[in-house]
C-alpha cells in the first residue's frame, strides 16, 4: 500500500489505518452466515488466543472502544459509593468525559500525582488512609495505565509492587492497556509478567492503536469480577451483533505475531523520531521514550514554525510541550523527512540570542 507523506502522521497512533494482518482476518471472517452476538467460532478462537497469550484461563469480552472498555471494567469493580484512584494524567480522568463515573452510577475518581505518568505509592496510601469515615467515597479500585499517557512503562517489578500496594489497601487493580502491546514490546517480557502475575484483576487491552479498525478486549484475570459483564456490555450499547468482526482481528494479530511486531515497529520509530528531535539543541526530552511516544519541550517559535509548515502534533500537556506518536504504519523515511525539515526550520527560527541582539 503506497501512501504519500502525511504531516498528520505523528499526531496520534490512532491516525493509522488497519494493518494487513487485521485486514486479512476480517476478509477471512467475511464468509457467509455466522452466529451473532459472540456465539461464533471467531469469538471463541479470539478468546482462546488471548488465553494462550496470557497463559491463563481469563474471561474475555470484546467492545468497540477504550472508553467503554475502561468504564465498564471499572463499573464492574465498584459500587456507586466507592472511589477509583488513578494518576492525574490518566485517560479515565482526562479523556473519557466522565464515562467511568457514569457507568458506575457515580463512583468518584480520586487523583494522585507521580513522576513520568506513574502513580506515586505514598500518594495512593495517603488517599486511602486519610479518611475512614462514612462521608468519604470508599476507595475500591486502583487504576494504572500501561504504557502510561506520558509514554513511559511500568517494569514488572514496579507493577508487582503496585499489585502489593493494591492488595494491602484491599483495592482491585485495573489496568488501562490501550498501549499494552507497546509496553510489552518495550520491556521484552511475557504478557503474564505485566498482568495477572503482577496482580492485575482486569485489563483493558487495546487493539485499535495497534492496528485494528476498531475494538478493545476486556480481560478479566479475576474471573469472579466478570459476573454479568455481558449484561453491562449490552446495556451500554457495546455488544456487537456481528461480533466476528470485532473478534477476528485479535485472532489475526495474535496468531501471526503482528501484535508484537506492530508495537516493536512503533516503539523503534519513536526512538528514531526522538533522535531527530534531539538533533536540535533547543529541544529537550521531558519523559524517557519507553514505548511509542516522544514528549519534548521545544521553543514556542519553533513549534509555531512546525505548525505553519503543516506538521500536526498535540500540545495538550502544557505550554512548550509537544507529543509525537508513532504507529505500525509510521515510515522511517518520513521520520527522516521530518528531521530534515525540523533542522531547517530550527536554523531559521532558533538563532542564538547574540545574533538577534546584533541584528535587531
Ligand atoms: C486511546 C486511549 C484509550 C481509548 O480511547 P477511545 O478513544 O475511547 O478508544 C484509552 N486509554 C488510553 C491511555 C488511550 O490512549
Amino acid at each position: 500500500m503506497e501512501i504519500a507523506l502525511n504531516k498528520n502522521m505523528f499526531a496520534s497512533d490512532n491516525y493509522s489505518g488497519i494493518c494487513p494482518e487485521a485486514w486479512q482476518s476480517l476478509e477471512e471472517a467475511n464468509q457467509g452466515f455466522v452466529n451473532s452476538y459472540g456465539d461464533d467460532a471467531w469469538t471463541t478462537r479470539a478468546c482462546n488466543a488471548l488465553r494462550d497469550f496470557f497463559e491463563v484461563d481469563c474471561q474475555v469480552f470484546f467492545v468497540f472502544n477504550g472508553t467503554a472498555a475502561n468504564s465498564l471494567a471499572i463499573a464492574s469493580l465498584c459500587r456507586s459509593y466507592h472511589s477509583v484512584i488513578c494518576h492525574e494524567m490518566a485517560h479515565v480522568e482526562t479523556d473519557e468525559c466522565g464515562a467511568g463515573e457514569f457507568f458506575s452510577n457515580g463512583t468518584k475518581i480520586l487523583l494522585v500525582p507521580g513522576a513520568d505518568g506513574k502513580i506515586d505509592h505514598q500518594a495512593v496510601t495517603h488517599t486511602v488512609q486519610r479518611r475512614s469515615d462514612i462521608h468519604y467515597p470508599k476507595p475500591k479500585v486502583l487504576s494504572v495505565t500501561q504504557a502510561t499517557e506520558l509514554g513511559t512503562v511500568y517494569s514488572p517489578d514496579e507493577l508487582t509492587a503496585i499489585g502489593e500496594l493494591a492488595r494491602q489497601h484491599e483495592l482491585y487493580l485495573h489496568m488501562d492497556g490501550a498501549r499494552f502491546a507497546n509496553a510489552l514490546a518495550g520491556l521484552k517480557v511475557n504478557p503474564k509478567d505485566l498482568s495477572w502475575q503482577a496482580g492485575v484483576d482486569v485489563l483493558t487491552f487495546g487493539g485499535t492503536k495497534n492496528g485494528m479498525a476498531v475494538g478493545e478486549a476486556v480481560v478479566f484475570f479475576n474471573r469472579q469480577l466478570a459476573q454479568e459483564f455481558d449484561y453491562r456490555c449490552k446495556q451500554a450499547g457495546q455488544l456487537a451483533s456481528k461480533m466476528r468482526y470485532l473478534a477476528a482481528p485479535w485472532v489475526g494479530l495474535i496468531e501471526s505475531g503482528a501484535l508484537l511486531k506492530n508495537a516493536l515497529h512503533a516503539n523503534h520509530c519513536a526512538q528514531l523520531l526522538a533522535e531527530e528531535l534531539l538533533s536540535v539543541a533547543e529541544i529537550k526530552l521531558i519523559h524517557p521514550v519507553q514505548a511509542n511516544a516522544v514528549f519534548v519541550q521545544l521553543p514556542l517559535n519553533l513549534m509555531t514554525a512546525l505548525h505553519h509548515a503543516g506538521w500536526h502534533f498535540y500540545t495538550f500537556i502544557g505550554s512548550g510541550h509537544a507529543r509525537f506518536m508513532c504507529s505500525w504504519q509510521t515510515r522511517q523515511e518520513d521520520i527522516r523527512t521530518f528531521g530534515n525539515e525540523l533542522r531547517t526550520l530550527a536554523a531559521d527560527c532558533c538563532q542564538p540570542l547574540t545574533n538577534q541582539v546584533r541584528n535587531p
